[in-house]
């Protein structure tokens, strides 16, 4: 799952489609278990939120029963505006029956009111409500609620029947309103250039992932992966993995992290199909790329530096010179012309890598918070 928009707002995933239906069916047993046996309830849903909420519960209810819907509204936007118009009502003689109240949502307790008000006259055997979801911070009547199945913070949602401004009711799970937009960094730099050690420290300051496709592949091969197996060929001698195979791993880490506010992309795009790949991908979930920060070190001092930690990184690639020049060969004739790509964008920071861990931080922290 990841963020959507509906309209100008940015939703991220909040309660899976699963969790519903166990809470739905979990709702339909307790209901059923307190009626006694020959008990035929009349279930009425509060329109329009809750058809989706009263078609599921119907369905798993064991025993018979009747349905019937109230059409109320009482939300301008995505803010309770405290009127409530009775839009159409029940017409059936509910006289000696049993009603429950189907609500997909109970926050400030208006509409609850209304329901009570409504059925005040119609000289039941018995009311009850039941709301799938509930905000407790907000609730201010009082009024009994029966079984509630999810509480939740007062946080606008939307999906599984509830809208915003029309739109989103048809979503199976329920997603919670987000201002923020996620920030994409893509860290740049040849090999050696200090990524990773920036990364590490980048991530914790901006509360960013750090997606390091690098030491994705160096989990994988640890673990004897399928990826890991495929990788390890290329990655030995200093040689890009395939882009379709790198590009489909990415999508996949992206995605392990819906909630995220953003990425620092760490050893990736390292190609020009890889940028565009990551440009489509992103702007399917209205995102992008707020800058690309690259590191700038001369070669020579690459090459110290990476046969230096090749004495203790353990990786093949950084202990024979000839893959390290393999690399900055990769680097100049694949990876290098990114820079142009960003450029194009408008995107491009060059960021001076000389220096100790501390300043390039400085360096590149007057970048990032610009972005
Ligand atoms: P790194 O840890 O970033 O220096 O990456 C080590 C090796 O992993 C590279 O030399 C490549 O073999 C492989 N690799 C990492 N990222 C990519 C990528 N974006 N595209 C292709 N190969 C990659």
């Amino acid at each position: 799952m990841s963020r959507i928009k509906l309209h100008d707002n940015y939703f991220k995933p909040f309660i899976t489609a699963h969790r519903i239906a166990e809470t739905v069916a979990a709702m339909a047993q307790q209901i059923k278990k307190d009626l006694s046996d020959d008990e035929v309830p009349v279930f009425v849903g509060i329109m329009n939120g809750s058809f989706v909420f009263t078609a599921d519960f119907i369905r798993v209810y064991e025993g018979n029963c009747e349905v019937s819907f109230v059409k109320l509204a009482s939300y301008e936007e995505d803010r309770s505006t405290g009127t409530v118009k009775r839009l159409f009502g029940l017409d059936e003689n509910l006289e000696g029956k049993t009603v429950i109240i189907l609500e997909d949502i109970i926050d400030t307790g208006t509409t609850l009111e209304e329901i009570y008000e409504i059925f005040r006259d119609k000289k039941l055997k018995q009311l009850k409500i039941a709301t799938l979801f509930f905000k407790p911070d907000v609730f201010r009547k009082g009024l009994p609620i029966d079984y509630i199945g999810i509480s939740i913070p007062d946080k606008f949602i939307v999906g599984y029947g509830l809208d915003y401004n029309g739109l989103g009711r048809n979503l199976t799970n329920v997603y919670q309103l987000t201002t923020k937009k996620m920030t994409n960094i893509v860290l740049f730099g040849p090999p050696g250039a200090g990524k990773g050690t920036q990364a590490e420290i980048l991530k914790k300051k901006y509360n960013l992932i750090h997606i390091s496709t690098g030491d994705v592949f160096r989990f994988n091969i640890k673990n004897e992966t399928e990826l890991g197996m495929l990788a390890k060929s290329y990655m030995d001698n200093g040689d890009l993995v395939p882009d379709k195979v790198t590009i489909d791993m990415l999508e996949a880490e992206v995605d392990k992290n819906p909630d995220a506010n953003g990425f620092i992309f760490d050893g990736f795009p390292r190609t020009e199909d890889q940028a565009k790949a990551l440009d489509t991908f992103l702007a399917k979930k209205e995102e992008g790329i707020n800058g690309m920060v690259a590191l700038e070190v001369p070669e020579d001092l690459l090459v110290e530096r990476l046969l230096e930690r090749g004495k203790t990184s353990g990786r093949p690639d950084d202990q024979d010179e000839e893959k390290i020049r393999n690399r900055f060969n990769e680097y100049n004739t694949k990876t290098a012309v990114l820079q142009q790509y960003y450029e194009a964008q408008s995107k491009y920071y060059g960021v001076n890598g000389v220096g100790s861990i501390d300043t390039v931080t400085g360096r590149l922290s007057e970048v990032i918070d610009k972005l």
